[in-house]
């Protein structure tokens, strides 16, 4: 179709330019918890062949002095369980496959080693062959990782970019074209790129799968396996994969990408993050709305509200937004530039209630998130586990409510009891009878 058509809503989406001011780029980050020195208590499992030793404080794990100097302005004391285990593994040039619970430090378990490796043992720059390439399954997430990369190469030579969908394409052309080590991007539009042969991967030392197991489930998986087997590859890359979740049957597959890889696991692979109070109650879908008023007028503040269909967000929306609550939504079928004012807009606090779809159950990471809410329950537990993930971060204490509707959400039942049992929660008599 035309460019500007309605099937190309986003054509002419310019994004506003990153901010360049450290203050801002350095406070992004979460402040570790109470709970922080309890991550170390967490068991580590490893295995593979000639695994390097862990390392204990960033300073004895070799990165340049730039990088430490950017840990050092990010607040960043002690290296996470999940940073002290890859940092060494990915230094050393081995392929990894890392699983950890939510909002315990992977972005920068990754960026750190590779942008220390970058400056450590330069290549030249060529114009659309990006060193490293990190995929992500949303756009909103896209974005955060391209902010992390930004701090933590803050003051160096690195050159960062994004190409995400709903945007302007010649817009993102005209960056890629200037030159990027680093290339953080969606598949769809990556592959665009690729096709189009503005972007190949002669010089990539670094493929990053964020969201692993979620890039190689149905949906995203062709999509990953071009690129990770595009006929531009250069063969001496690593490829490294980290999540919370990693069902077995994609841990199988995402070996075959793999080559005499390092696999950690903190905790439980699949497991919910214990900081999460969780809360479930019985709700059926008829008295679904006066529950959330009855919770949201003790407290409603930073709270995400995630719902099942795009048109019970929008719904949901006008609802709450009538009740005098300050709302905004985030789906798939809001405009990009919408989608992205609605994430400011929440972060900021103009916005008290986020209401979003699974679209943002991923990997963000939000100061202000106090409490997340399944209003509707999703259908899969590892769905569960990142949504709820959202609060929680980095030894936080963390909120989560889930609305249980016994007609609909009965399939679910046996894991979610898994999951509350394994981190510590309480399990209504309800859940386990239903
Ligand atoms: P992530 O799981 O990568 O989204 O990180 C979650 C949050 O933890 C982010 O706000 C990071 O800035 C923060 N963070 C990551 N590593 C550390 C660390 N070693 N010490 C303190 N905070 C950290």
């Amino acid at each position: 179709g035309p460019l500007g058509s309605p099937e190309f809503p986003g054509e002419f989406y310019i994004p506003p330019e990153p901010s360049n001011d450290a203050i801002e780029i350095f406070s992004s980050g979460i402040a570790s918890g109470i709970h922080f020195s309890k991550y170390n208590n967490i068991p580590v499992k490893v295995t593979g062949s000639d695994v390097p030793q862990p390392i204990q404080h960033f300073t004895s794990a070799d990165l340049r002095d730039i990088i430490i100097d950017n840990v050092n302005k990010s607040g960043y004391k002690i290296p996470t369980p999940i940073q002290k285990c890859s940092i060494p593994v990915i230094s050393s040039g081995r392929d990894l496959m890392a699983c950890a619970q939510t909002g315990s430090g992977k972005t920068a378990a990754f960026l750190l080693p590779i942008l220390s490796k970058l400056l450590e043992d330069p290549h030249e720059l060529e114009l659309g062959r990006p060193q490293v390439v990190i995929v992500s399954p949303t756009r909103e997430l896209a974005i955060q990782i391209f902010n992390e990369a930004r701090k933590f190469a803050f003051e160096s030579y690195l050159k960062i970019g994004i190409v995400y969908g709903g945007t302007s394409f010649r817009h993102q052309n005209e960056c890629i074209t200037r030159g990027c080590h680093v290339v953080i991007a969606t598949p769809g539009r990556l592959l665009d790129f690729v096709d189009r042969t503005f972007i190949t991967f002669e010089d990539t030392r670094f493929v990053v799968l964020d969201e692993a197991d979620r890039m190689l489930d149905m949906g995203f998986s062709e999509d990953m396996r071009r690129i990770m087997t595009h006929v531009t590859m250069r063969p001496e890359h690593q490829t490294l994969m980290f999540s919370a979740t990693f069902p077995e049957e994609i841990q199988r597959m995402a070996g075959e990408f793999l080559k005499n890889y390092v696999f950690v696991a903190i905790g439980i692979v699949g497991g919910a993050c214990s900081d999460v109070k969780q809360t479930i109650y019985e709700v059926n879908k008829y008295a679904k709305r006066s529950k959330l008023i009855e919770i949201l007028s003790e407290q409603a503040d930073g709270t995400i509200v995630f719902v099942e269909t795009k048109r019970g967000a929008d719904f949901l929306a006008s609802f709450l937004s009538e009740k005098e609550f300050p709302t905004t939504s985030i789906h798939g079928d809001r405009l990009q530039s919408q989608r992205e004012q609605a994430l400011r807009d929440f972060k900021n606090g103009s916005m008290k209630v986020l209401i979003a779809t699974s679209v943002a159950s991923r990997g963000l990471d939000i100061k202000n998130i106090k409490h997340v809410i399944n209003y509707d329950m999703p259908s899969k537990i590892d769905d569960y586990v990142h949504r709820i993930g959202r609060t929680g971060r980095v030894g936080n204490n963390g909120r989560a409510t889930s609305f249980f509707d016994p007609e609909k959400d009965r399939a679910i039942a046996a894991d979610l009891v898994k999951i509350l049992e394994g981190s510590g929660q309480t399990v209504p008599d309800f859940l386990r009878t239903c």
